[in-house]
């Protein structure tokens, strides 16, 4: 581990931050380091890329007739954000009361880290073939994606996908993550006029758009909190104890506002449908007059159960949205992005070696859980490699604040990750073909 440990602290400082805003040259830097990690441990390694940020791909072939398995990862990062928030930098990996803190130390250079260190720990005597593919824009959507699989796609077909970029249940909680939500997001317009007017002159008789808008997002809601579009799809979570306090503390909500929605907290947070407005085109409060807005916009953020088509569920927002429009206001409905969920079959003998394997690095036995986020990358394998098991782990734990001020691996997991994912390869080297 102490080798491991150094080589993730090393990744940690490129700023690999993959956003157009910032130098792509740290990007490739990232990207030249993980090939030279993948190389020492004699895979066969190249850099692709298909329009996008370098993706590495390496292979290192098994015994004969042993399985292949693929091990995911990306090397690109979030930026940092406002580094005022953050304690120490946060390219300067640090480690505190058992935490790494630095951007990326755990999403998810821990995650490439890991897949190193689990080859590591089987020198020259791989049980099984293995091809590390470690993608370079998966913080800016993975847009590439698809062209990678579509080309290089006999590479990296395998018989079970280990995706490291989730994470465990709690501190000394394994899991597997066996859902994720599908999301949309669109542009909203509301429009009332064709210009703007005096509000002493003409308010009381004529509706303003931002009044209409607002309407119209309070629409997607019941009074209970639950989403009020009809026609789309909701499951219920696996039955993990996860109390509303737990919740309250892990999301900052304040005293006395409530929870939204009814059934199982979990099945909210992960199976079933959300609707939030994430942003609004209006004057600012400094520069806003005494005009009727003649037109407005929203951008809202939908997030899918895991078996939801996404293209049903716009068409579902959308009829929804043109159906309620308040006072006849004009409604036009844009989409702006999609990604399908995913529903793993999580059964069969590679789920059950990853089980055993989570088991005996943990010494507890792993829960299924879902994540309510989208990782669009999953379903992009999930439909390129339909017969490959697909095994959705992580490094986070709820206190790593991926993408936040103060993102942490927590060292002692880590070391447990690492652990699991040897045993894991382990184990698929000694199953029966
Ligand atoms: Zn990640």
């Amino acid at each position: 581990m102490p080798q491991v440990r150094a080589d993730l602290e090393a990744l940690t400082r490129i700023p690999s931050v993959s956003l157009d805003a910032f130098d792509q040259a740290h990007v490739e830097a990232s990207a030249e380091a993980t090939a030279e990690l993948l190389r020492a441990e004699g895979l066969e390694v190249e850099i692709v890329r298909e329009g996008g940020r370098p993706a590495v791909i390496g292979h290192r072939p098994g015994p004969p007739g042993s399985r292949t398995v693929m091990l995911y990862a990306h090397h690109d990062v979030q930026p940092p954000g406002d580094e005022a928030l953050w304690d120490t930098p946060p390219f300067e990996p640090t480690e505190r009361d058992g935490r790494l803190y630095g951007r990326g130390a755990a999403d998810d250079k821990a995650g490439v880290m890991a897949h190193v260190a689990a080859l590591r720990a089987h020198g020259d005597d791989l049980p099984v073939g293995v091809t590390v593919f470690v993608e370079g824009e998966e913080e800016i959507g993975s847009d590439s994606l698809p062209t990678i699989l579509e080309r290089h796609g006999e590479r990296l077909r395998a018989d079970a996908i280990v995706l490291a970029d989730s994470q465990n249940w709690d501190v000394g909680e394994p899991a597997l993550t066996t859902t994720l939500r599908g999301m949309i997001r669109v542009v909203v317009t509301v429009t009332t006029l064709d210009h703007g007017v005096h509000s002493g002159m003409f308010g009381g008789a004529v509706p303003d758009a931002i009044t209409a808008l607002v309407r119209l997002l309070a629409t997607m809601h019941d009074d209970a909190g639950d989403v009020a579009v009809t026609g789309l799809d909701a499951g219920e979570a696996s039955d993990l104890d996860y109390p509303e306090s737990r919740l309250r503390a892990e999301s900052g909500l304040l005293d006395g506002v409530e929870v939204i929605g009814t059934g199982s907290l979990l099945s909210r947070l992960w199976t079933r449908p959300a609707i939030t407005t994430i942003g609004l085109d209006v004057p600012t409060i400094e520069r806003s007059s005494n005009t009727l807005v003649p037109s407005a916009r929203a951008k809202v953020s939908m997030r899918l159960a895991p078996t939801q088509d996404d293209l049903a569920a716009f068409e579902a927002l959308k009829a929804h949205l043109l159906a309620n429009a308040p006072w006849g206001a004009q409604v036009e409905v844009e989409l702006e992005e999609r990604g399908l969920g995913f529903a793993a079959d999580a059964q069969g003998p590679v789920y059950d070696q990853a089980r055993a394997a989570f088991t005996d690095a943990w010494g507890t036995e792993p829960v299924d859980i879902g994540v309510g986020g989208s990782i669009p990358f999953v379903a992009a394998f999930a439909e390129r490699f339909p017969d490959a098991a697909i095994l959705v782990t992580g490094v986070e734990d709820p206190d790593t604040r991926a993408h936040g001020a103060n993102e942490s691996l927590h060292l002692a997991e880590f070391e447990a990750v690492c652990l699991a994912e040897a045993l894991l390869l382990g184990r698929l080297g000694a199953l029966p073909a």
